[in-house]
């Protein structure tokens, strides 16, 4: 236990960056007939920034799901409901769904509820608003001052409907994720106590201490080292140690520390299988599963394969900076945590997708923690594309038409398709308020994943490999903010990038170039590109000749003071004069007869995210 969010803190490059602190100390009893727990939660709150603050607000994530919460009036409201979150009947040739929220008992809903709400020692006013808990200070927390507060709470877990809950759909009894009052992060944007509707997470970074008593048959996984697992056992014993309880124990007590991270999960089950290998630099793997024979295979062959993926994203990323790391079957499909995963399915090979991108949300969210709630894409695009270079390394493609794509393909077409929905919403709206699910799903995991490939486009593969490292060294256990990406590009390439980052994150502007005219002069080409998107882009030119060799030309693109390396090392290439914004059209020559050309071709990577390929493309008739 290292108060070292403090340090860490200084390595963020920007001047004056801060970052509040929370110390958690929580004691809970889990009763797993009731699904009830009550706990007491001792959280010592330091104030970094310059403000003095007489509220605080605690997430009470568990309310959401009540007949009647704002989950489940933005669950019967929205057009594509989730379908893990509704019922589906056929009327007639119409299907309609129900909000499985509307039906739950008082006995399946889950709740939070507070008591005893003391600031060092005197009580607080607070007062519950859905799933916020919204307190009046007894005393202001002045800036660069500490503050105990402590509280009783009581919960119930929920059946599951969304992340948490009881009795998942595979069988797991307990998927224990935002459980516990959880403090509202206050950054240099101001307080971020948002109400679970749907969408992710902001939290405070700090250390977590965790007892958690629960029925002896019962098998934790979660965050955290379990501090006394020598007593505990159940796989988490060192080797050759006989754990022996103590005569006629009901419960165990788990005790967990989780150093410097901004949330706490767990899951429980009494029927888990439990196995643990070691991974680069000494990161212990931890796989928690329903011990059932169809488990078996695939379970077991994800083991390796999530040691690789470690040591990939070590490589690719930075270093992982736990020495534990557990993939937890439970929850409701794929959901990050703080050293752990929450997964479902079975297949090795889902299994191997799931893992890889959730392990990516380790560097992506758990250790940069960028905002979920405000830059959806920051996490889950990035994670995206970390994932796609991941699979294509590990996994060896099904054939060979998939080995020649780039891995990023589906989300090229996800991104295409919400274009020509003419729905889209900017990477900028507030995870919430997209107006369906399909376009927040591909705005912040495929056009998120496009900011970086693209990105390599723009930049170059190897200056995006370099801005991707310093990106996590820079900004590890803090707070990034979209700015902080492009700056580390900025500063890694030398271009610049505002632009980049304005047009791609924060409208809904699109890249359209084409090729306009081909026109013979003399016995050179004359070649006329337009710009018809709003976008602005360099562009790459790649042009083939009868006599089968090729060459490159580049067209820099003038604000962004530029000229990036030659991606086709292998072909001659021209660095034509910068093209500005403003003009819509640009002319260069090729020095060869127009006879002499098959193709000219607009980004051969296809990383250049253009919504209209036809016109990318100049062959002649009849070759
Ligand atoms: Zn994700």
């Amino acid at each position: 236990m290292l108060a070292v969010s403090g340090l860490h803190a200084q390595n963020n490059p920007n001047p004056g960056y801060w970052q509040q602190h929370a110390d958690y100390k929580m004691e809970v009893a889990m009763d797993v007939k009731t699904y009830r727990y009550t706990g007491k939660q001792e959280l010592v709150y330091t104030n970094n920034s310059r403000d003095t603050l007489t509220r605080v607000f605690y997430h009470l994530y568990n309310n959401a799901f009540q007949p009647g919460s704002e989950m489940d009036a933005r669950l019967k409201a929205i057009a594509d409901p989730d379908k893990r979150m509704v019922k589906s009947f056929k009327n007639g040739a119409k299907t309609v769904t129900e909000s499985r929220i509307s039906s739950l008992k008082p006995d399946e809903i889950g709740f939070l509820k507070i008591n005893n709400f003391m600031q060092d020692g005197v009580a607080a006013a607070n007062k519950v608003s859905g799933t916020v808990l919204e307190v009046t200070l007894a005393k202001p927390i002045l800036p660069g001052k500490s503050t105990k507060f402590t509280l009783d709470f009581e919960g119930q877990v929920p059946l599951q409907i969304r992340r948490s809950g009881r009795n998942n759909a595979e069988g797991v009894a307990l998927s224990m994720t935002q459980w516990y009052p959880k403090m509202a992060e206050y950054d240099f944007e101001g307080w971020h106590a948002n109400p679970y509707i749907a969408r992710e997470f902001h939290g405070v970074w700090g250390n977590f201490d965790v007892k958690i008593t629960i029925d002896k048959d019962y098998t934790i996984g979660g965050t955290g080292y379990l501090q006394n697992k020598n007593e505990i056992g159940k796989g988490y014993e060192d080797a050759g140690v006989a754990v022996k309880y103590p005569k006629g124990a009901k419960t165990l007590t788990w005790h967990f520390v989780a150093p410097n991270v901004h949330d706490f999960a767990w899951a429980a089950d009494n029927n888990y299988a439990h196995d643990k290998i070691m991974g680069e630099n000494n990161t212990e793997l931890h796989f928690l599963y329903k011990n059932t024979p169809e488990n078996k295979e695939g379970w077991k062959k994800l083991q390796p394969k999530t040691a690789e993926v470690l040591a990939y994203f070590n490589k690719t990323v930075g270093p992982y900076p736990y020495k534990q790391y557990s993939v937890i079957q439970g929850g409701d499909g794929g959901m990050e945590y703080a050293m752990c995963t929450l997964i479902t399915g079975r297949s090795y090979e889902g299994l191997v997708s799931v893992t890889t991108h959730e392990f990516g949300h380790s560097w992506f969210q758990h250790v940069l923690a960028s905002n979920e709630s405000k830059h959806g894409w920051m996490d889950e695009g990035f994670t995206t594309y970390i994932e796609g270079l991941a699979m294509r390394a590990l996994m060896p493609p099904a054939n060979a038409e998939e080995a020649e794509a780039s891995p990023f393909a589906d989300s090229y077409a996800g991104y295409y398709y919400m274009v020509k929905s003419g729905t889209e919403q900017p990477l900028s709206t507030y995870s919430d308020r997209f107006d369906s699910n399909r376009n927040y799903g591909i705005a912040s995991y495929s056009k998120g994943c496009i900011f970086l490939s693209q990105l390599g486009y723009v930049i170059g593969e190897e200056k995006l490999a370099e801005t991707i490292k310093r990106f996590y060294k820079d900004y590890k256990f803090t707070h990034p903010t979209p700015n902080d990406i492009k700056r580390t590009a900025e500063k890694i390439s030398g271009a610049h990038l505002d632009w980049y980052l304005i047009d791609w994150t924060q409208t809904t502007n699109t890249i359209d170039y084409g090729i306009k005219e081909v026109k013979e002069e003399g016995n050179a080409t004359k070649v006329t590109l337009e710009r018809i998107g709003r976008m602005p882009m360099p562009i790459d030119i790649i042009v083939a000749y009868a006599d089968g060799s090729q060459e490159s030309f580049y067209v820099p693109l003038q604000m962004m003071r530029y000229i990036k390396d030659n991606p086709f090392p292998k072909l001659k290439r021209t660095v034509l004069a910068d093209w500005d914004w403003g003009y819509q059209t640009f002319e260069f020559t090729i020095n060869k007869p127009k006879a002499d050309i098959r193709v000219i071709m607009l980004d051969p990577t296809q990383h250049m995210a253009d919504v209209n390929q036809d016109n990318n493309i100049y062959m002649p008739e009849g070759k």
